[in-house]
């Protein structure tokens, strides 16, 4: 089979996703049959490769077809492929939650799983809601969002989330959360440093809080970056002051983490910069490595102790048919065991001090405003008024061999922890060459 066929029987039978899918017939978005991955290639069957950028919607950590995250899937796949987790438990799920758990210190002991990173954003609402019901304050039944900010396409994350694009069309059915600004270091005024816009973002989130709070069950955040509202960057100052100002007027803190969690932001947390611990962290992307889907939603003892009880409506009966798969859980414990095994988060200081320098072309082009860096996550605006711009740069990096997805005219990098210095030059070299065939 080679390319043409898949494509005629993709056509005929798959709605892809965040796609207007006309693009797929005009050509303005191509679409690319995969036949297999290795490292941080995808291969077609025709035999050209792509350089995944963006670990494959920041997912893939240690580059597709990892040889230790799949023996260890197939390793459990003859012992136990899945069982429910109502009523039933398995070793898979009881090592997962005892090692995340460890990596957060204990302080969020109790994990919860779906397998979906909105699914965990709907979790960590509903149990913030239930926690304070239990607590005879049914009254705090909102939620506060950054602007900007992004939990997922659920009709509840999209009420917590404010990304006009996925948005707006569904505005009638949502239970839309009141925002408060972006601490968005780009926001600087001269002579001012992140820190002073993190301080500024933090007094509007104050007033909210000072005069709501009895309404509002919890504020939710991405701590350090706002991904798809545009790889938006703050200073940890921020994620700290939010702690202070939700314990003082008794309000959840949500870290949505699902994209900026393991070893993203340079931390193997994000929230971990900030020096504080959050009452829920939504987890799922890289979790499994990019092998399978996975989310959790981490707590603490005393979240866990309000739903605690005889009553049965007391108790948090949400579930989903693959909560905790063991496929799932055990390509996170594989993926776990790289991080303790190679000194990931070393490694990658390593990586991200040589990209950037790298990068430096991309940086100094004059049609490219902001250069930003985080971790391994690196970001930069595009000066251009072309509504297509996001697609014909796409276009440009896949003639290219490097997939890379700006987000409206931000072109954004978030490869694999794996990439090789012939790699990253590679990358580096030609985002700067489609950038000047993208631009008139
Ligand atoms: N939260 C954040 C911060 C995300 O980046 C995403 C996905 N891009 C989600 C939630 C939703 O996760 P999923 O797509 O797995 O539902």
């Amino acid at each position: 089979m080679s390319n043409l066929d898949w494509l005629d029987r993709d056509r005929a039978a798959v709605w892809h996703p965040c796609t207007q899918m006309k693009h797929h017939d005009t050509g303005a978005l191509p679409l690319a049959p995969i036949a297999r991955g290795q490292g941080a290639w995808l291969y077609d069957f025709d035999g050209r490769r792509y350089l995944d950028a963006i670990s494959s919607w920041w997912v893939n950590l240690f580059g597709h077809a990892n040889p230790r995250i799949n023996a260890a899937v197939k390793d459990q796949m003859d012992r136990l492929e899945h069982v429910l987790l109502a009523g039933f438990t398995h070793a898979p799920v009881v090592e997962l939650s005892e090692r995340l758990a460890v990596l957060t210190r204990g302080e969020l002991g109790h994990c919860f799983y779906a397998s979906d990173g909105s699914s965990a954003v709907e979790i960590a609402l509903k149990m913030s809601f239930h926690y304070w019901r239990n607590h005879g304050q049914p009254g705090k039944n909102r939620f506060l969002c950054l602007a900007g900010g992004y939990h997922g396409e659920t009709l509840g994350t999209l009420g917590v989330g404010d990304v006009a694009l996925y948005k707006d069309a569904y505005a009638p059915l949502l239970r839309q959360a009141a925002t408060v600004p972006s601490p968005d270091a780009r926001l600087a005024e001269p002579g001012e440093t992140a820190t002073h816009v993190a301080q500024r973002a933090a007094a509007v989130l104050e007033a909210q809080l000072a005069e709501h709070h009895d309404s509002i069950a919890a504020f939710i955040v991405e701590p350090l970056v706002q991904g798809a509202g545009g790889m938006v960057m703050h200073d940890p100052h921020y994620p700290r002051l939010a702690r202070d100002l939700c314990d003082r007027y008794g309000v959840h803190l949500i870290c949505d983490e699902i994209m900026v969690g393991f070893g993203r932001t340079g931390t193997f947390f994000a929230h971990e910069q900030a020096g504080i611990r959050p009452d829920f962290l939504c987890l799922s992307k890289g979790l499994t490595g990019g092998c399978l889907p996975l989310s959790v939603v981490m707590t603490t003892d005393e979240v866990f102790a309000a739903f605690y009880d005889d009553a049965m409506t007391r108790g948090f009966l949400h579930s989903h048919s693959y909560t905790g798969n063991p496929l799932a859980c055990r390509a996170a414990l594989a993926t776990l065991d790289i991080f303790a095994e190679d000194e990931v988060l070393a490694r990658n200081r390593r990586f991200a001090k040589r990209f950037t320098a790298l990068l430096a072309p991309l940086a100094k082009h004059p049609r490219v405003r902001h250069f930003r860096q985080c971790g391994m996550i690196w970001a930069v605006d595009i000066d251009t008024r072309d509504p297509d711009f996001r697609l014909r740069f796409y276009r440009e990096a896949l003639r290219r061999e490097v997939l890379l997805r700006p987000l409206g005219t931000t072109v954004y990098f978030m490869p694999p922890y794996i990439l090789d210095d012939g790699e990253a030059v590679l990358l580096a070299e030609r985002a700067v060459a489609a950038l000047d065939a993208t631009l008139p």
